[in-house]
């Protein structure tokens, strides 16, 4: 029997985080799930709306709307349209946290190359291929290596400079991958099914699959159950592997640890435990000045 992890990101009502009240922890406080799912309803009309129009400014319009309400993939979704456009689109792409210098947007900071060779020892940068089932365009490899882009920025600064992807081969007509978008799901947004599953959580087999429009947050939820095999979380830590984060912003999001884990029966181990158990060099809190991800190199395979 392979064991199954899988983000269950709807109809799980918030209802446990109230329990981290009074506590002292970090406590976040997800939307009303009817609230959000009137969100996501508005915002696919409207953007079925701003493709035909294919203005950059009504793209930035709106996904700045749906930042402001709860939806931080789409808000990206709309961000990258109106950068596909208009590339120098300077309110999206502060939107999307880039800065202007010499004419190039770049992310701030800088990247520790001393650093990053250490974490490449440790065996810290992963290489892998995401299969692609179906037969995929252009723009498709084109928005879904903005995923993968950003994955790899979740997945740095979640572990505090201590994983990274190095190498991502993304290639389609094909099922053999780490990661493989599932046939007839390339276009498929999470709510219509295009959610993402671990299979052999924490075994050197793991395997995610998933649509092809799944949240870059839930990408790193599985990864992180395949690499460090942790468990799925119900009970309200601010935590990446929780469950019912309606809303919440990924920048509101950490990895639990023994002061910031709510303990359950079910979960009894902080995140950060289990992860340095497995891995005895992860340190956390690193004191380190690890500097901002690595840029991932993405290869693309259109067959
Ligand atoms: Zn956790
Ligand atoms: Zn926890």
């Amino acid at each position: 029997m392979p064991r199954l992890c899988l983000l269950i990101l709807l109809y799980l009502a918030p209802i446990s985080f109230l329990k981290a009240e009074g506590s002292g922890k970090p406590v976040l406080h997800p939307m009303d799930p009817r609230e959000w799912f009137g969100n996501y309803k508005i915002y696919t009309a409207a953007s079925q709306r701003t493709l035909e129009q294919g203005d950059p400014e009504e793209h930035y319009r709106l996904g700045k709307w749906a930042w402001d309400h709860g939806l931080e993939d789409e808000a990206w979704e709309q961000w990258i349209l109106a950068v596909n456009i208009e590339p120098d689109h300077s309110e999206s792409r502060k939107a999307m946290g880039f800065v202007e210098s010499d004419g190039h947007w770049t992310r701030p900071g800088e990247v520790n190359r001393e650093w990053v060779k250490k974490i490449d020892k440790a065996g810290g940068g992963y290489s892998f291929t995401i299969a692609i089932e179906d037969d995929a365009d252009t723009a498709f490899f084109d928005e879904f290596s903005w995923r993968i882009k950003r994955l790899n920025w979740f997945i740095w600064d979640l572990t505090e400079g201590q994983v990274y992807l190095k190498n991502i081969r993304v290639a389609d007509k094909t099922s053999k991958g780490r990661f493989v978008i599932e046939k007839g799901k390339l276009h498929l947004t999470l709510l219509d099914g295009g959610g993402a599953i671990c299979y052999n959580s924490g075994r050197p087999n793991w395997v995610v699959e998933s649509g092809g429009r799944c949240y870059v947050r839930i990408f790193c939820h599985e990864f992180f159950h395949g690499i460090f095999g942790l468990p799925d979380e119900r009970h309200g830590c601010a935590c990446l592997m929780q469950g019912g984060l309606y809303g919440i912003k990924t920048t509101q999001i950490s990895m639990c640890d023994v002061d910031t884990h709510i303990d359950d029966f079910v979960t009894p181990t902080p995140c950060w435990t289990l992860i340095k158990d497995r891995f005895p060099k992860m340190v956390h809190p690193n004191p380190a000045s690890y500097g901002k991800a690595p840029e991932v190199n993405i290869t693309v395979e259109n067959y």
